[in-house]
This record gives C-alpha cells, structure tokens and sequence, in this order.
C-alpha cells in the first residue's frame, strides 16, 4: 500500500527545506502526525505569522516587522559605518555582539556553483546609498570562507570608483565556521580588528 497523498505531500514540502533530507521529512511529518492536533496547528500558525508579517527594509534589505527596519530608524545608530553582510541572519548575529553602526544586507553570496553573479546580490543599491548618503567606512563582513571572500573581493573592484572606504573585518572567524555559529566576543573583535582594504 502507498503512503496516502496528503502525507506524500507533507514529506515533499519539508524535503525542499535547506538541510532536509529525505530520511529527515519522513520523520518530521510522521511525528506530526502522531502528535497532538495543537502540535501541528501551532507550527502552521506560526510559520504564517512569521512569513506574513516581516518585511524588507528598502533602505539595508534587513528582515523586520517595520520598514524601514529598527536598525535603519534608530536615530542613536552611528550612522558612519555600514557593515556589509550576506544575509538577516548575520544581522541578528553582530546585533548580538554589539555592533552600533548601521548594515546592508546582500541577500546572498557570489556562487558560480549556484549561478548567482554580483548582480544578483543587492549591490546597485549599496552603490545608490554611498552616492545618496556616502558613510565614512564600509565594513565587508561576508563570511571568511571561498564564495564569501570572492564577494567580497568583487565588491572592492565594484565599489573602486566611489572612493569609498573600504575595511574587511579579521581574520579571528576559525575556518568552516560561518558568522551566525560563532560566539559574539569573536564577532566584535572580527570588527574592532577590521583591516583597510583601500
Ligand atoms: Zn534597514
């Protein structure tokens, strides 16, 4: 006998989840399925929540529930440095660690793997906002691994022409590990210990 459909469904829908596998659906949704009906209605409710009421801030492309995001309305933010970052989940993780000044947020990385190029990632805006607005430094904090590197070396050829200043933070991230899995005291020395990239 095959599974029913809607159950074939759910086992699908967790499939296409960033680091679900197969064996890993199957065991999310039997559970569900167990579970007490509450278990289940609360996750679809919440997950609802969530996708319904955060938005893009059109200025750093943050993720927040008000636009533009409480970063960017924060008048108390040192609006000199702008620290450059792959994605919201960095934001959340250097908020953690203390940062003060403002971000802009790529929504991704440069993968030739992936097919995604410079233009893909929110670049002409960060050009528009040094040209509207221009900071005093624009940090680079893309994660110190291959494709982060390689972004952020494209974005110091890109940027080349607006004079802006350019730093990357240090080299204190240990190797593998990504910006949102280390401890905040190594995010705020990674930018205290920033390096002049022009
Ligand atoms: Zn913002």
């Amino acid at each position: 006998m095959s599974r029913p459909r809607s159950v074939e469904r759910l086992i699908e829908s967790f499939g296409r989840l960033p680091g679900i596998g197969p064996k890993t659906s199957e065991r999310l949704t039997y559970f569900l399925l167990r579970s007490e009906k509450r278990v289940a209605a609360e996750l679809v409710k919440a997950i609802e929540d969530a996708r319904n009421s955060t938005k893009v801030c059109s200025q750093c492309f943050n993720l927040d529930e008000v636009e533009p995001c409480r970063v960017c309305a924060d008048e108390t933010r040192d609006r000199s440095v702008v620290l450059v970052v792959e994605d919201p989940r960095d934001v959340a993780a250097f908020e953690e660690s203390g940062f003060r000044g403002l971000y802009h947020v790529l929504q991704g990385r440069v993968s030739s793997l992936e097919g995604i190029g410079l233009d893909d990632l929110t670049l002409t805006a960060l050009e528009q906002r040094i040209r509207d607005e221009p900071p005093e430094e624009i940090v680079l904090a893309t994660n110190p691994d291959l494709e982060g590197e390689g972004t952020a070396q494209l974005i110091v050829e890109r940027l080349a022409e607006t004079g802006a200043r350019l730093t990357r933070i240090a080299r204190g991230i240990p190797a593998g590990a990504t910006i949102t899995q280390v401890s905040k005291s190594i995010l705020s020395d990674a930018v205290e210990g920033r390096r002049p990239l022009s």
